[in-house]
């Protein structure tokens, strides 16, 4: 049943936009998908590290999500169907609430925006800036938000700014925990910034931050930090967002990342694992008080999308009923951090970044963290970089993955670092 892999690709090199990113790396054409692991079309698996970049933490094709969605769909259950009423909508909704908002003691409302992570923090900057009457809008290095022009605009990369082709508004730049080195604290500067009307920065409608920085290099702020920066916002009148996007649903150990840090922020957005299935969905989280747009006044097409209302639900049932997946998650972490601490032994000044199973190693060079990823890939796993110059090997296995494929995996990630740190010390004697 094998196929030619190179012939097959042609199609891609082609005819698809040279805007396609992850599929250059990965010289392969999937077929199939299951749990940790995906099929290509010659008949090989691989153990996937990558997991749609954390869109998939309850693995892939999850059997009861894929049970009770097949049952919607053969029920003739509504596919789309605006933000009317739906019986799917309230139970999701119902469950989200149950489940996830009042153990929390989170009084949040839930906007479905459009599908993207880029349109939740598009919906919750436009917020701020209603509520407050402001515009400017406070976020840090090495952030990433989204490409659209508003959530662009607080992400920090060049290379994303530069494809906007005009001037990017609004965002004032602030360093993140740890950018000036670990015995600085930069909350001190951003509190003299706005504590001082000379200062040169606008009075901000919002603080905009992720806990952990998942596109910017694993960057983990200290929870410490983080309550500061909330406590600042509150006293200068600003909203707090927190962007868990990437780092929500169960990635940094806890359903959202800000828990038990006693912070508790006014806008959270979510996407990529909310749906649970990998489906296209996200959710502005906002405090009551704060809940400001008129009907349609940030409308889309796609809000809320039906068959993700399906899975979310059942992924939450499933999941987070109870601690047990926390514990979990807990002692995979553990696991996690054991074999990344060997990889860093092998690489001269190589250091752990990131918390929970959202998790990776700085190489100190994009070359070697790119030689090892693609080497891993030889031997069947999926695994990418991050960072500004994408030099942190990042593992974002999904949260199910069984111990032992999780082991296996790591196991070939330790594999090929060493294949490759042995063939670079060679080269350099
Ligand atoms: C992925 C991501 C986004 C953007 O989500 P899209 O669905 O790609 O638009 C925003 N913020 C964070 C933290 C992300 O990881």
């Amino acid at each position: 049943m094998s196929t030619d892999t190179s012939a097959e690709i042609k199609i891609f090199d082609r005819r698809e936009s040279e805007a396609r990113s992850y599929c250059r790396g990965m010289k392969a054409v999937f077929t199939k998908a299951r749990g940790s692991e995906m099929y290509d079309s010659e008949g090989r698996s691989y153990i996937d590290f990558l997991a749609g970049c954390s869109s998939l933490n309850y693995g892939h094709n999850d059997p009861d999500m894929k049970e009770a969605l097949m049952a919607h769909i053969a029920g003739d259950g509504i596919a789309h169907g605006l933000d009317l009423h739906t019986e799917t909508k309230a139970g999701f909704l119902e469950t989200f609430e149950e489940k996830i908002l009042k153990p929390r003691g989170m009084d949040h409302r839930v906007m479905f925006t459009g599908p993207t992570g880029a349109n939740a923090v598009e919906a919750a900057m436009k917020i701020a800036r209603k509520v407050t009457g402001r515009h400017n809008i406070v976020a840090f290095t090495n952030g990433f938000h989204g490409v659209t022009m508003g959530a662009l605009a607080a992400t920090a990369n060049g290379y994303h700014r530069g494809g906007a082709g005009t001037t990017l508004d609004g965002v004032t730049r602030m360093p993140f925990d740890g950018y000036m080195g670990s015995d600085c604290d930069t909350s001190k500067f951003l509190e003299a910034m706005l504590k001082d009307g000379s200062s040169g920065m606008d009075a901000p409608a919002a603080i905009l931050l992720e806990t952990v920085q998942g596109e910017g290099g694993l960057n983990a702020a200290d929870p410490a930090w983080i309550k500061r920066v909330a406590e600042l916002a509150h006293e200068h009148g600003a909203l707090l967002i927190v962007d868990d996007i990437q780092a929500g649903c169960g990635r940094t150990g806890h359903f959202f990342s800000f828990e038990e840090m006693g912070v508790m922020p006014d806008i959270v957005t979510m996407a990529k694992s909310v749906s649970g299935f990998g489906l296209p969905m996200a959710l502005t989280l906002v405090r009551p008080e704060y809940d400001v747009f008129g009907p349609a006044e940030h409308n889309g097409t796609f809000r809320g999308n039906t068959h993700a209302f399906v899975t979310a639900k059942v992924a939450i049932d499933k999941f987070w009923s109870d601690d047990a997946f926390e514990k979990e998650l807990a002692r995979k972490a553990e696991i996690l951090e054991e074999a990344l601490t060997d990889l860093a032994g092998m690489v001269p000044d190589a250091f752990l970044k990131g918390r929970g199973l959202m998790r990776g190693v700085d190489v100190g060079s994009g070359d070697l963290a790119e030689a090892i990823c693609g080497r891993a890939f030889g031997k069947g796993l999926i695994i990418e970089t991050s960072g500004s110059e994408d030099q942190v090997v990042k593992v974002l296995a999904p949260l199910t993955t069984p111990e032992e494929t999780f082991r296996k995996g790591l196991n070939i990630l330790l594999d090929a670092a060493r294949e490759v740190t042995v063939q670079t010390n060679v080269a350099a004697e």
